[in-house]
């Protein structure tokens, strides 16, 4: 075994772990896991722990389903709502290898962000990020059922007493930090019964994990208090919805490349490039960003969340913000279109190709937008040439689709896999009957 993976088998003795939860996601950015007796960690480690892909959704083919997880040993963690002293709980984020071949398996999220990364590396980069994931606290009927109601009258950056939930956010928060995240900040969001919490940003693989840690943790904390709590973009209509901003940097010798005081914006031709890139590919990422037909509720005027793609150094109607940095080496981009639904492991791989292509083809990045481009007409839109994100998901999945960058940053085992599957839900949503259609239509016609 490697050091640091004895160092977590050691760990897992001292600390009496009975079980090991061997984490990985699928496709659709649902964490899957596989739960071991921990007497089996050093197996693990050295052989990897065999399992049937053919039931993950986008993994494999049935007649080539045997794959094997092999644990990364940075990311054990004692889960902190299954912890005692006599018996605990711990989970190991893991990669997936094809057992066929041996070889690292193309349909692993975690494989399409670690090849992204090994493309910046090429261009003499590291690539750090920090999410900003909103959610809903809702209650849950008497069958333990999540509703969309909330108790909590509370709104922006309000306190207890009338945030209700601050006590659940509270525990939540220790939840997190027992299992190693370093919290920046919490608040109460906009929305009634809306929260955000924010950690500390990192390289862009260990974030990734991190967001998938995130749900999972907020989502077993909000159970204890009899709470549900949803990443979905848009559970209200015409109330906020929840996104999750992401902020990039680049990083080149151990400098902040973003970085460039001479500029009118504080940003580095490189990082107006990597904004360019993103701006071009934009309608395109918004399948990978903006996963769901409900992503789609979200993206329109007036609530806080992007529709235009244009980039603005105050404004947050606009796609990408430059967020006031107060050190050279805080520089970074914040992309305010992705929403929590998202695969963090696909979406992140996509922002960083799209980036990525910016530089490598040198683009030029427009001017910012200072003013509210909720309030531009069709005919100053064309006058600035912003144009708009997909109205809806199968006019993304199109988008995708069409951009060979991003389509083949996912890479060709998800790329496909990943296009069908948004098309059978995009299909699958028009055919149905909404709520809304019927109080609209059934007594009227
Ligand atoms: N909830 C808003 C969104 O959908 C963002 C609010 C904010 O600026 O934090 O993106
Ligand atoms: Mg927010
Ligand atoms: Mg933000």
């Amino acid at each position: 075994l490697t050091a640091d993976a004895q160092a977590v088998v050691d760990e897992i003795e001292e600390k009496n772990v009975d079980f090991l939860r061997l984490q990985f996601t699928d496709i659709l950015g649902t964490v899957k896991n596989v739960s071991v007796p921990a007497d089996q960690a050093e197996k693990a480690f050295s052989e990897g722990i065999y399992f049937d892909g053919s039931s993950i959704e986008g993994f494999v083919r049935i007649q080539e389903s045997d794959m094997r997880l092999v644990p990364d040993p940075d990311t054990f963690a004692i889960l902190p709502w299954k912890n005692s002293e006599e018996h605990a709980s711990g989970r190991l984020i893991c990669d997936v290898i094809n057992t066929s071949t041996g070889e690292p398996f193309e349909g692993d999220p975690r494989r399409v962000l670690k090849n992204a990364l090994e493309r910046a590396e090429e261009l003499g980069y590291t690539v750090n990020a920090a999410p900003e994931p909103e959610f809903f606290l809702f209650e849950e009927d008497e069958d333990g059922r999540a509703t969309t109601k909330t108790s909590d009258a509370g709104g922006y950056f309000d306190v207890a007493p009338k945030d209700l939930a601050s006590d659940v956010r509270r525990d939540i928060i220790y939840g997190l930090e027992d299992m190693g995240f370093e919290i920046e900040a919490s608040h109460h969001e906009v929305a009634q019964g809306q929260h955000e919490i924010n950690f500390e940003y990192d390289d862009a693989l260990s974030t990734a994990d991190n967001v998938a840690t995130f749900r999972t943790v907020v989502r077993a904390i909000a159970a204890e208090h009899d709470l549900h709590a949803t990443f979905m973009p848009k559970p209200i209509p015409r109330i906020n919805g929840s996104g999750m901003h992401t902020h990039i940097s680049l990083f080149e010798d151990g400098e902040n490349a973003f970085h460039d005081e001479d500029d009118e914006f504080d940003l580095s031709d490189t990082a107006h490039s990597f904004i360019a890139g993103i701006l071009e590919h934009a309608p395109a990422l918004a399948a990978v960003t903006n996963p769901t037909v409900n992503s789609y509720k979200r993206l329109v005027p007036g609530y806080e969340a992007p529709v235009y793609v244009a980039w603005s150094d105050r404004n947050r109607s606009a796609l990408i913000r430059k967020p006031a940095a107060r050190i050279p080496a805080a520089s970074r981009i914040e992309a305010r279109f992705p929403d929590p639904s998202c695969n963090p492991y696909l979406a992140f791989a996509a922002l960083i190709h799209a980036g990525l292509d910016g530089i490598e083809r040198d683009l030029d990045c427009p001017d910012p937008v200072r003013e509210n481009i909720y309030e531009f007409d069709e005919e100053k839109r064309e006058e600035y040439g912003i144009d708009t994100l997909p109205e809806n998901l199968g006019e993304a999945v199109d988008e995708l689709e069409a951009d060979e960058t991003i389509y083949s940053a996912l890479g060709e085992h998800v790329g496909p896999k990943f296009v069908e599957a948004k098309n059978q839900e995009h299909e699958d949503y028009l055919v149905d009957v909404s709520d809304w259609e019927i109080d609209r239509y059934l007594e009227t016609f």
